[in-house]
């Protein structure tokens, strides 16, 4: 995308996440629609499906009346970042069939708050790194001690585990605190009952838009066109399941049972002109794993916490640039042994943490292990999450006045059963 200033004829709040330089994709349902592909301007959606009954994009229909957008994603980038590009002249063209024809319009443009958004894709896998060096080493001196806080392989490889995709929920959901087995510290053997130690990881995911087979390996220097675009994810956590069960193998049953993603896909395109250095890597990387250019990228993250009838709290401010890995070195990683990658599925980045103590990405980071309570606008006080709280992820990026952001990933927690 050029970097020209566009103008759209729609009315776009100067703060809005959805400005004509994002034009993100979505799966919306309502009274009349099942569901079907849109896309976000201002407060509205566009309707897709029923904007190709115009023929503007010159694209099969019935993709865009799927429950999720794998198909669509499937046409490849070329097709879809063209559906992107010819919205974004629609919207900026006052004499569009948009604008002029009232029968068209009134059947694409609906307002946000009146659609439910729907799960984006259908995720075939789910891989979460562990590529904030800010998070891992908090939590490696919590575990380990300062001097033994990153572990040796984590400045040569992106650690990551595979994670599991059936309980990724699209923001608006509610889940109960999730039970299982704990061992207290001064306990001879383990209990099972309700997580005590209820947490949120501040992430975000890539979302695979390209195939590969199996023995094939995709570069850095490929990455992006394997890349369709990015959710912000919650990550939710039980620690106290987490800290008994995760020897040898990782986490299981504390990160399995629910993550939130936000339900608009912001394309990799539309995050291009937000890219910015990357970490300098010392001890250099591997070749396979080293790549030219600025490959982070500049998104302003935020948590915050709503108690039951209260109002949101900020708890956390980070950054996505704080990545010690990029994406592309993640998908390099992933790849290098020959995994081969489905369109839809979703990589998450790990706990974003920044150097500062607010930047911290977790309650176990923010409260240190619970040590030092946090303090909510209405006085209450947070080690972790409690039952009614909501939990609030939002994410953007703005650069010369330009805003491309996420909306946001919500959930609330409710009791245990
Ligand atoms: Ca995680």
């Amino acid at each position: 995308m050029s970097s020209t200033q566009l103008t759209t004829w729609f009315n776009v709040a100067a703060d809005s996440d959805f400005s004509i330089y994002n034009l993100p994709f979505g799966v919306y349902s309502d009274a009349n629609v099942k569901h079907h592909a849109c896309s976000a301007i201002g407060d509205t959606i566009i309707d897709l499906f029923e904007l190709e009954s115009a023929d503007v994009f010159n694209i099969s229909r019935t993709v865009l009346e799927q429950p999720v957008l794998n198909d669509f994603i499937a046409l490849g980038k070329p097709v879809t970042n063209a559906v992107r590009l010819t919205l974004q002249a629609l919207l900026t063209n006052p004499d569009s069939v948009l604008k002029t024809n009232a029968d068209l319009y009134k059947r694409v443009v609906k307002k946000q708050s009146e659609v439910k958004m729907l799960m984006p894709v259908k995720v075939g896998d789910y891989t979460d790194f562990y590529s904030s060096i800010d998070h891992a080493t908090n939590i490696g001196i919590m575990l380990r001690g300062k001097e033994n806080a990153l572990m040796p392989n984590w400045k040569h490889l992106p650690v990551g585990y595979h994670g599991r995709a059936s309980s990724i929920c699209v923001s608006g959901h509610t889940f109960r605190r999730p039970k299982g087995q704990q061992k207290p510290a001064d306990a001879e053997v383990p209990v099972y009952g309700p997580s005590k130690l209820l947490d949120f990881e501040l992430e975000t995911a890539f979302i695979i838009g390209k195939s590969t087979e199996m023995g094939e390996s995709v570069s850095t220097a490929n990455a992006a066109d394997y890349i369709f675009g990015m959710v912000l994810f919650n990550d939710w956590s039980a620690r106290d399941i987490q800290a008994w069960e995760y020897i040898p193998l990782g986490p299981f049953l504390s990160k399995n049972f629910a993550s939130t993603i936000s339900p608009w896909i912001v394309t990799l395109e539309a995050l291009e002109p937000f890219r910015v250095k990357g970490y300098t890597q010392d001890p250099p990387l591997l070749p396979y794993l080293q790549y030219q250019g600025d490959k982070n990228v500049d998104i302003k993250l935020e948590v915050a916490i709503q108690p039951e009838g209260g109002k949101p709290s900020t708890i956390c401010t980070s950054n996505y640039r704080y990545m010690y890995y990029t994406m592309e070195q993640q998908l390099a990683h992933h790849t290098v042994n020959g995994c081969n990658i489905n369109i839809g599925d979703m990589m998450a980045s790990g706990t974003i943490s920044g150097p500062e103590p607010h930047e911290f990405g977790s309650m176990m980071e923010l409260t240190w292990r619970g040590t030092k309570p946090l303090q909510l606008n209405d006085g209450t006080e947070r080690k972790f999450i409690n039952d009614g709280d909501t939990v609030i992820v939002t994410g953007y990026c703005e650069k010369d006045g330009k805003r491309v952001g996420f909306g946001k990933s919500e959930a609330k927690v409710l009791p245990a059963n």
